[in-house]
């Protein structure tokens, strides 16, 4: 049996329980009888410590030089990539992603945290002309408190790319990790101190709902950043109000548009990887296929036939292609869908059912489901999943596609199959999302270009991954004017 993680708060330099004692527990999704470890359940009273502390313990690191922040990031990265293999399989126990899912995870993390490093040097500033001889310049400075409200589903990888710039920035950093992946937020909180990180520039706070909003009300968080779904979006846009600054990438429905003249076998393949990597718990996933007609059918059997070959299981053995879902609220979530589609008069086609057998049943793992027939106004084709249920649209023509591609509250991204670049070129500009892809899955991102949804998928202030946009984010800019001494 592996290790039960005795998890602690990071707060003022030591590793605590919560005030009140309170702990919850995080499982195995794929065998429920794993326990994982035991937590700090954190209330508004942990918090408040924490941004005490970080407020001022942040001072260290921010009169830090841009070497000694970057050498703590880059020798964080490389203490990540020694452990990586471990990392790997704590990921896999802990979130339920498959090996493979996993391992990209942790080759990533470190690259973010390196990436990072980088922009520490290159914080910069712009003079301008005056007319006295003498001098006006801007220069930017760390915000201060940054906090991080992170999601599960990718628990290295979304906090890296929000920790790593708030600290090559020289910002302090309240981190408030999802509930669900709690062992991961902890070790890359170990690995930045054992990096040489003043271990008064960070606060880890473990906890749920009550802890994320009390980093969010903080008047002495400068800035927020968090990822996560859009209702809860909303409530930290709200809490956080107009004179503090947030940035926040939220949920999606993201279509792939399938033109007549697309090579049909790519297109399904493209469709199942976006749909079902990572159990199809990926805000980019892809969830609405558009097929225009006469595609529709030939497209349906092909991407039915892949998803049925799918290996469902514990994602810690190799030949698994999908791992369970995440959390007993994401099964409850997504077999309620399944039965939603079906009342509302969508056609299973194929899976959406809860799975057992050769070990299972003590996990979370549901068939990866497939439905046609999906009209426009069905909660199915506009409300976000966030699981394995993959919905066909049919549409007469390019223009229906696009318009049933852009009928959704949500735009993050959105993806067109096609040999036509002239149709690609239009999907590309008239798409209303944040990211186009054109022969390539909705999921997957480079780390130096800009991500981020547009309509309800993000707020749109400062997009996320890449190093200038983030840069901008947890540093404010003084104007500075400059006279000679008389
Ligand atoms: P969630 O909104 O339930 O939780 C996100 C984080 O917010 C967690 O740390 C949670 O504890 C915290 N939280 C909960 N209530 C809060 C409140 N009232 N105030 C402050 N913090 C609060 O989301 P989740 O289930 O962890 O993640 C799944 C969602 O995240 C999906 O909607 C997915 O699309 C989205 N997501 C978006 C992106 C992106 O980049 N756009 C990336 C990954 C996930």
């Amino acid at each position: 049996m592996s290790e039960v993680v005795s998890g602690r708060n990071l707060i003022g330099g030591r590793w605590t329980p919560a005030l009140s004692g309170a702990v919850f527990t995080r499982r195995n999704p794929a065998d429920r009888d794993d326990l994982v470890g035991e937590f700090p359940d954190s209330s508004a009273a942990d918090v408040a410590e924490a941004v005490s502390a970080v407020a001022d313990g942040a001072a260290e690191w921010a009169e830090a030089g841009a070497d000694r922040r970057a050498e703590v990031l880059r020798r964080a990265a490389d203490l990540l990539e020694a452990r990586r293999a471990e990392l790997t399989v704590e990921l896999v126990r802990e979130e339920g992603k498959t090996l493979a899912e996993a391992s990209v995870e942790t080759a990533r993390t470190p690259l973010n945290l390196r990436f990072h490093a980088g922009e520490a040097h290159r914080i910069s500033g712009r003079s301008y002309p005056s007319d006295d001889g003498g001098l006006v310049y801007t220069w930017r400075e760390p915000v201060g408190v940054v906090g991080a409200i992170t999601p599960w589903n990718f628990p290295l990888n979304i906090p890296s790319r929000k920790i790593g710039p708030a600290l090559a920035a020289g910002n302090g950093v309240v981190f408030k990790p999802s509930p669900v992946t709690p062992h991961m937020a902890q070790r890359l909180v170990e690995a930045l101190l054992a990096a040489g990180l003043p271990p008064r520039a960070i606060a880890l706070v473990h906890g749920g709902a009550e802890a994320g909003a009390a980093v969010a009300a903080d008047p002495r968080v400068a800035a927020v950043t968090f990822t996560g779904s859009t209702a809860t979006g909303r409530a930290v846009h709200a809490a956080v109000g107009p004179s503090r600054r947030a940035q926040l990438e939220m949920g999606g429905k993201n279509p792939v548009v399938v033109l007549p003249d697309a090579d049909l076998d790519r297109a399904a393949r493209i469709i199942v990887k976006g749909a079902f990597g990572l159990s199809g718990q990926a805000c980019t996933g892809t969830s609405r296929v558009i097929a225009v007609d006469p595609v529709h059918d030939p497209l349906l059997e092909r991407v039915v036939a892949l998803v049925e070959r799918l290996v469902v299981g514990d994602g810690a053995d190799p030949g698994v292609g999908m791992g369970p879902l995440a959390a007993d609220f994401q099964l409850g979530k997504v077999l309620g869908y399944v039965r939603i589609g079906q009342e509302e008069g969508a056609e299973l086609v194929t899976g959406g059912r809860r799975l057992g057998g050769g070990g299972r049943e003590r996990g979370l793992f549901v068939s990866p489901a497939v439905f046609t027939g999906l009209r426009p106004e069905m909660r199915l084709a506009r409300e976000e999943i966030f699981g394995p249920v993959l919905g066909f649209q049919r549409a007469a023509d390019f223009e229906q596609a696009l318009s049933l591609a852009a009928d959704t509250e949500y735009g993050l991204a959105s993806g067109i199959v096609t040999r036509d670049l002239g149709r690609a070129l239009a999907f590309a500009r008239r798409s209303r999302s944040g990211v186009v892809k054109v022969n390539q899955p909705t999921t997957g991102m480079a780390m130096n270009v800009p991500f981020g949804g547009l309509k309800e998928s993000g707020t749109q202030t400062y997009k996320e991954q890449a190093g200038p946009e983030m840069m901008l984010f947890h540093t404010q800019e003084k104007s500075v004017y400059l006279s000679p001494p008389d």
